[in-house]
């Protein structure tokens, strides 16, 4: 017997990608033993261990792994929220200094520690939603100090806290105030100083640029991606979400990892996506919580051979959202995913774009512990009980959170 051994008994349904049969399954009756963070056997009548868990039957899930979220801010921006629902759209805030500039301003001037608390505190929060791994994102700096100082908060979190964090550079989120009427000038400063400075840091992993219509265009996002290229951040995309300027296009040509939002890609692009294996992430939470209607074609995407993720899109402005639950019921609801599409879309894909699918994003001999054990008895129940958090216990890497 170890003395870090876990066993879980009396799993009602365990639903897990299956990597060896390549889908999704669904077992009863299983037992599953944890020794060291690490899931060793998955069977039936296994040998004991220091520590018993029972699931009481209910239904058990790898942890969310959300592949896309922009947590390192500091206000958050309930006030915008509320011009909104008043009429006003993103993009009439957005120019009245509304927008990522309002959380720019706040995050330059807020103090590194008060900012890293926020963090921790988000995190904790994804926690409790059974997120048990989370890319994020900077971005609310978009200058040089601040930029590196959201990338040194993530790493700190990431290795003080129990979440597992995958950082993104994110210089290309808008143009800073500062370079309102000279954006090439700003894609020259993040070419040759902030890009730079970040691959130099060692902390980000990805290169990530808004490229759509008021943000950065397809030149300017090719060239910032090159130059990220040549340090070693490999490239992702949001593009397509309010009009199409080219940017699934650029995505393929680039070969990002992802292109991300994609509600107005087209089939040409789509085509050219799949040759060049750009994954899709969809994020539903952010049509939603903008109250727009024009959700991203899945099933066309899926019919054409994508490979499909979805995301919180977790930020202060367009999507204040860090349940997986709830964009799992979106999912369903708005773009005609079924339950099974929806787990695996939230848990071993997105482990595959992050490129952690050997340790993370399913329950497998030999893999990270990271659990979700669920008060409720089938997957569809999951989307069915939204409105409620209906997660019993959240295992961390074979530890038990709550
Ligand atoms: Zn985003």
């Amino acid at each position: 017997m170890n003395s870090n051994s876990l066993k879980l008994i009396n799993i009602g349904n365990l639903l897990t990608y299956n990597s060896k049969k390549n889908f999704m399954v669904s077992e009863r009756g299983l037992e599953i033993i944890v020794i060291d963070g690490k899931i060793i056997e998955i069977g039936k009548n296994l040998n004991n261990a220091d520590q018993i868990y029972d699931c009481e039957n209910n239904l058990v899930t790898p942890g969310f792994v959300d592949c896309h979220t922009h947590p390192v801010f500091f206000n958050d921006r309930s006030n915008e929220f509320e011009m909104r629902v008043a009429g006003n759209t993103y993009e009439q805030i957005a120019a009245n200094g509304g927008g990522i500039n309002n959380s720019v301003n706040s995050l330059r001037d807020s103090d590194y520690n008060e900012l890293k608390q926020r963090v921790i505190r988000r995190m904790n929060d994804f926690l409790k939603f059974g997120t048990t791994t989370l890319e994020a994102k900077s971005g609310y700096g978009l200058d040089l100090e601040s930029e590196l100082k959201s990338l040194a908060i993530l790493d700190e979190v990431n290795s003080e806290q129990i979440i597992d964090i995958i950082p993104t550079f994110m210089g290309a989120h808008a143009v800073p105030k500062e370079y309102n009427d000279k954006p090439d000038d700003y894609v020259d400063h993040l070419c040759k100083v902030i890009i730079p400075a970040v691959a130099k840091q060692g902390i980000a992993k990805y290169n990530d640029v808004f490229c759509e219509k008021g943000y950065f265009d397809i030149h300017q996002s090719e060239k910032i991606f090159l130059t990220g290229l040549d340090y070693g951040l490999l490239p992702r995309i949001h593009t397509d979400e309010f009009e199409n300027i080219g940017g699934a296009e650029l995505a393929s040509a680039m070969k990002c990892v992802s292109a991300d939002h994609l509600m107005c890609v087209n089939d040409s692009d789509i085509m050219k996506m799949v040759d060049a294996n750009v994954k899709a992430v969809l994020l539903p939470g952010t049509t939603f919580f903008l109250g727009q209607h024009k959700y991203a074609p899945y099933k066309k995407l899926k019919d054409s051979g994508l490979e499909v993720a979805i995301a919180t899109d977790y930020n202060p402005g367009s999507c204040n959202i860090q349940s997986m639950t709830f964009i799992i019921t979106l999912s369903l609801i708005y773009m005609g995913f079924d339950i099974n599409d929806a787990i695996f879309s939230s848990t071993y894909m997105p482990s595959k774009i992050l490129n952690i699918h050997e340790t993370t994003g399913s329950i497998e001999e030999g893999k990270n512990a990271d659990i979700i054990v669920w008060d409720l008895k089938k997957p569809i129940d999951i989307p069915y009980n939204f409105s409620k958090n209906s997660i019993k216990t959240v295992i961390k890497s074979g530890k038990i959170l709550f």
